[in-house]
């Protein structure tokens, strides 16, 4: 059974909390590729085999249906470990650099893929296993430690989260510390390596604010109101019914689910008939009855939604709009010719409300997108590819999916973050592993004669014979001169120079 009941921990165990993950990471346990994959292992066990207890967390927590924990939170947490495990020696190997030429002699050079140290992850209620194993992975793989602070928003998960770490991994490496604001602000005064959060904006700033007393490096995972252009050419029945999943999935408390939609006059009846039919689809008329319906999360966000759903000021309600305070339930809604500038339209709204703006063209969509800031996704329904290739080249934003919506969250090989306000970094697959390490930049020398010769031209007392020596192997031809013997003129001068000093040595 879990338990909603969170011990919060107190400033002692904070401190020892911080102390061990730094004192483990200087014990050098964590660093060798064995513990690193016993410890992901361990990670994939601990999901595999507490498959009901994390579906009957977030049943709790959110209302979530067990397809949505599944699809949502456990398959992509075991394939981020899978992931790692295929590839840790690959990515955690050192990889050789082609030396300058100025390097080129009795020279190696690497890049040493470092752990960062002890790192802080805080994570967020939304997908809360998801969304804290997911960055662990990356952390683990670097061979990091860490500690853990999972939302307390959600606390039937935090609870089931805090178990099973202890039970699973290596407790001096990973720990789980458990609290609100003032445990995070506690947590934050040390000095991290590396901090992962994962949430909103104006607490990301209070983060960085952090993070700056020890210039500690960051990621920021955040949101933002991510828009879907609609070309009036589009197959509405599908980009309807895809709209209306990436909307109502987790009862669209999802960071990348589509915030508003940019359509045509003239599109805007049919999409709103087929988008009608796709949530009926769904979940049936009712929404309420339906078992596969998530819930808000809690009081504070029901209110809030609800607040910006009755207090906008424009535009008219034409699917939905019911609302349940003691069941935490909003159905999912649809509001249409709503104002640029509406309530509905200031905010991430985080939750499963759909305002619809109308535009005149592509051209007025795209400067919509522009004046405000860059979202975490951009959704584009069109089959024709001039229309998405024009508002791909004129938008900015985390990342762009053509003719669907959150499933470019389930690519691995893709990264995941967002740009200015909605995050800075990424991770998935390799991407986590490089946000935990350090690419430790490694040159090693010989200390013989035959390089200190050909390193001579360096020295003082300096003169014009070596100066014109060092400026002919060294200096570059300009890259657009196209003759092989010019681009390649200081290597043949460089062969030539060498060769002769060789000849003298042998
Ligand atoms: P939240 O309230 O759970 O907060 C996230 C974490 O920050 C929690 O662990 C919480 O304890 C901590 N926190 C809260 N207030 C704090 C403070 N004053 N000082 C220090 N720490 C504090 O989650 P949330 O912020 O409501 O999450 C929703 C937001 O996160 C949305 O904007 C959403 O788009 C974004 N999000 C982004 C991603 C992503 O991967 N980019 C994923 C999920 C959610």
């Amino acid at each position: 059974m879990t338990s909603n009941v969170l011990h919060f921990h107190t400033d002692a165990e904070i401190h020892k909390a911080a102390e061990t993950a730094r004192q483990t990471f200087r014990s050098g346990i964590t660093k060798p590729l064995k513990y690193r994959r016993h410890q992901l292992e361990q990670l994939w066990r601990l999901v595999d085999e507490n498959t009901d207890l994390i579906i009957e967390a977030l049943k709790k927590d959110l209302h979530k249906h067990k397809n949505e924990t599944v699809l949502g939170e456990l398959i992509p947490a075991k394939e981020e470990i899978n992931d790692a495990l295929e590839h840790l020696e690959e990515w955690a190997k050192d990889e050789k650099v082609v030396p300058a030429l100025v390097n080129r002699v009795g020279v190696t050079c690497l890049k040493r893929k470092e752990p960062k140290g002890a790192a802080l992850i805080i994570s967020p209620w939304n997908y809360p296993f998801f969304l804290t194993i997911g960055p662990m992975v990356g952390a683990i793989a670097a061979g990091c430690t860490a500690v853990i602070k999972p939302s307390e928003v959600a606390p039937h998960s935090a609870n089931v989260m805090t178990d099973l770490f202890a039970r699973y991994l290596d407790n001096s490496a990973y720990i789980v510390i458990n609290g609100a604001a003032q445990e995070t602000t506690k947590l934050l005064e040390y000095k991290w390596d590396h901090i992962f959060y994962t949430g909103n904006g104006v607490v990301a700033k209070i983060i960085m604010r952090a993070a700056a007393q020890h210039l500690t490096s960051l990621t920021l995972e955040l949101g933002g109101k991510s828009p879907a252009i609609i070309d009036e050419h589009a197959n509405m029945t599908v980009a309807a019914k895809r709209i209306a999943f990436g909307k109502s999935f987790n009862a669209g408390q999802t960071c990348v689910a589509p915030d508003y939609v940019l359509i045509t006059a003239k599109a805007q009846d049919k999409f709103i008939k087929e988008l009608k039919k796709a949530f009926e689809e769904l979940y049936s008329k009712n929404p309420q009855t339906s078992t596969d319906y998530g819930r808000i999360i809690n009081n504070r966000h029901f209110h809030r939604l609800s607040k910006v759903l009755h207090e906008n000021k424009s535009g008219e309600i034409v699917i939905g709009g019911q609302t349940d305070e003691k069941d935490l339930y909003i159905a999912p809604t649809v509001i249409a010719n709503v104002d640029r500038d509406d309530k509905l339209m200031e905010d991430e709204l985080f939750g499963p409300l759909l305002p619809m703006i109308q535009v005149t063209d592509v051209d007025d969509a795209i400067e919509y997108i522009n004046s405000r800031d860059e979202p975490l996704a951009l959704y584009i329904f069109s089959s024709n590819k001039k229309f998405s290739n024009k508002v791909m080249d004129s938008t900015r934003s985390g990342a762009i999916l053509v003719n669907d919506t959150l499933m470019h969250v389930a690519e691995g090989n893709l990264p995941f973050g967002g740009t200015g306000p909605s995050g800075m970094g990424s991770y998935h697959g390799k991407k986590s592993f490089d946000a935990f390490s350090h690419e430790r930049s490694t040159m090693v020398k010989d200390l013989n004669t035959v390089s200190e010769a050909a390193m001579s031209v360096r020295y003082a007392p300096y003169n014009d014979t070596n100066l014109k020596v060092a400026r002919l192997v060294l200096e570059s031809v300009p890259r657009f001169k196209k003759s092989f013997v010019l681009k390649h003129f200081k290597w043949i001068v460089f062969a030539i120079i060498f060769g002769i000093g060789f000849k003298r040595f042998a």
